[in-house]
């Protein structure tokens, strides 16, 4: 069910039965010379509306900029501040709680977000006003991201690639995807920019001049649908153990 697709009186019993909400999001940023600034977000919300149908559960409206500061030097790359992409994400998940929701999964798709989104789920939880933990699809299915690419990026690598060319093709330069292999890196190590065990970079135009990593050649749609079947899996799965957990359950431990 998509909250943006109901009206109020039809969303009653939903909030009477079910305690969980997915709340989708990504980044709008630059992927690269291949693919949309709007990777991230449409990945995050493809795997939180399809899981939704699937499941039942309700998928709230994507969030489509995060904290992507680090891309700043690239054209058309948006961000917010961290602090204040918590504030707005403490408050959108306190929001949905008045409604009944008391555990959430946020469905992100982009990297930058997730110590701050595991802050915000942290102090919910401190506070017993709800249990809400991040879900990357890349980390619920590490296996077989491995197997399918040499060289993953992550960055606009072929992973990415491969889940635009099976959700959106119209977005992909398919004729760039050797322009994007060649101008880019290969990995983080590869530009030789962490020293002596410090990561002396902080922006992705330190180690890409054209902001992507990987071999985005090795993309491929097929792929693309195996590895979105393979992580909507987990997400269902997830879905499913979360509903089940007692609420007390999920909430921090006494002090011993
Ligand atoms: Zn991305």
């Amino acid at each position: 069910m998509y909250l943006g697709d109901e009206a109020w009186p039809d969303l009653e019993s939903y909030f009477e039965s079910e305690s969980l909400a997915l709340v989708p999001l990504g980044s709008t940023e630059q992927h690269g010379p291949h693919l949309p600034e709007a990777t991230d977000h449409l990945i995050g919300e493809a795997f939180a509306r399809a899981v939704a149908d699937r499941t039942g559960y309700l998928c709230t409206p994507t969030i489509n900029i995060g904290v992507s500061g680090h891309h700043r030097q690239f054209h058309g790359t948006m961000w917010v501040e961290p602090p204040a992409f918590r504030q707005y994400m403490e408050s959108l998940t306190r929001n949905l709680t008045s409604h009944g929701i008391d555990r959430v999964i946020y469905v992100n798709a982009h990297g930058g977000n997730v110590p701050h989104l595991r802050e915000v789920g942290a102090r919910l939880r401190q506070d017993e006003v709800a249990y809400a933990i991040e879900w990357m699809w890349n980390d619920s299915i590490p296996e077989l991201v491995d197997d399918l690419f040499e060289q993953n990026g992550p960055h606009g690598g072929p992973k990415e690639t491969a889940l635009i060319q099976y959700l959106e093709p119209a977005l992909v330069h398919d004729d760039r995807l050797e322009e994007a292999r060649d101008t880019g890196i290969p990995d983080v190590e590869a530009a030789e920019t962490i020293k002596h065990g410090s990561r002396t970079f902080y922006d992705a135009a330190d180690n890409t001049d054209n902001g992507v990593l990987g071999d985005q050649t090795d993309a491929t749609a097929a792929k693309g649908v195996q590895l979105f079947e393979a992580a909507s899996d987990q997400l269902v799965q997830l879905c499913e153990w979360l509903a089940a957990q007692k609420f007390e359950d999920l909430m921090p431990r006494e002090h011993v």
